[in-house]
């Protein structure tokens, strides 16, 4: 039976069950495959955060817990590979990078509070101008610039602890290989696909919860995402009000399969908690 034809008990049932799975997935990380009840719980509890309308930063904490699930995750997916990747190494941070409002909220939450203070000090200031520099430059220009991501700081990622899904979930076999991709546009990455599938799923799982919430699932590019709301703290809560506060920041969209699959575990998300 569709979960919009069910009782109100039988909802309630169905709603402790999945958030019983999904709990038990949140505590070891995302497997091979991922059942339906399981997804829906995880969109579950993330949802139950998202509309937690205590919690002022609940958008943020939302994007929190679905890194967190990524970590443990990829930790998984990636341990015994002999990796590329290594501290230092930042041919991969010349992207750009599109991800989630919620994620632009933790990571302007966090250099508010650290910018100054980090072990290579942020220079907000600097970071403006360069996405000011960028505004109405094409993708095309972008891509034979091959600048570096604002964000990275000293060759390492200035806000590693809070870097979205897309960065979190990017590994590969060859440093060398992201060189050569980078600097003479050649060659193939070996990167690893399970790991990347796995942050299309996580983020497939945080904007199901968005949605369903009835919030903006629309991609927004990184640093311009978040220099929109550095300055205005209270811009977290008028985005969850329905504000949009990113208004003129390029977006992304998602690949036709990763939209079905958030649009699916949202629309059962909506029957469950509508
Ligand atoms: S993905 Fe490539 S460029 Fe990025 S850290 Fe790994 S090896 Fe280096
Ligand atoms: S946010 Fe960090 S990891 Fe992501 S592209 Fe920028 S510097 Fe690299």
């Amino acid at each position: 039976m569709a979960s919009d034809q069910l009782s109100r008990q039988q909802r309630r049932k169905v709603q402790r069950d999945a958030l019983e799975r999904g709990a038990k997935v949140m505590a070891r990380g995302l497997g091979p495959e991922l059942g339906e009840a399981e997804a829906l719980g995880i969109a579950l509890i993330v949802h139950e955060r998202l509309t937690d309308a205590g919690r002022p930063a609940r958008a943020g904490e939302a994007a929190e817990m679905v890194e967190t699930l990524l970590e443990k995750t990829l930790a998984n997916e990636v341990r015994g590979l002999d990796l590329g990747c290594r501290k230092g190494c930042s041919y991969c941070c010349s992207a750009l990078v599109t991800c989630s409002a919620p994620e632009i909220f933790r990571v302007a939450s966090w250099l508010r509070l650290n910018a100054t203070t980090a072990a290579a000090p942020i220079k907000l200031p600097e970071i403006a101008a360069e996405v000011v520099r960028r505004h109405g430059v094409s993708l095309e220009q972008m891509f034979n610039e091959r600048a570096p991501c604002p964000l990275l700081i000293a060759g390492a990622c200035g806000v590693y602890p809070v870097r979205p899904i897309p960065c979190r979930s990017l590994f590969s076999m060859s440093s060398e290989a992201c060189r050569l991709a980078l600097e003479e546009n050649s060659g193939e990455v070996p990167i690893v696909g399970g790991a990347m599938q796995k942050g299309e799923m996580a983020r497939t799982l945080l904007l199901a919860a968005v949605s369903a919430a009835g919030l903006s699932d629309r991609g927004i590019e990184l640093t311009a995402g978040v220099m929109a709301v550095i300055e205005k703290p209270d811009a977290e809560a008028r985005w969850l009000a329905g504000e949009n506060v990113f208004d003129g920041v390029m977006g992304g969209d998602r690949s036709p399969g990763s939209r079905r699959a958030q649009d699916h575990i949202a629309k059962l998300l909506g029957a469950l908690v509508g």
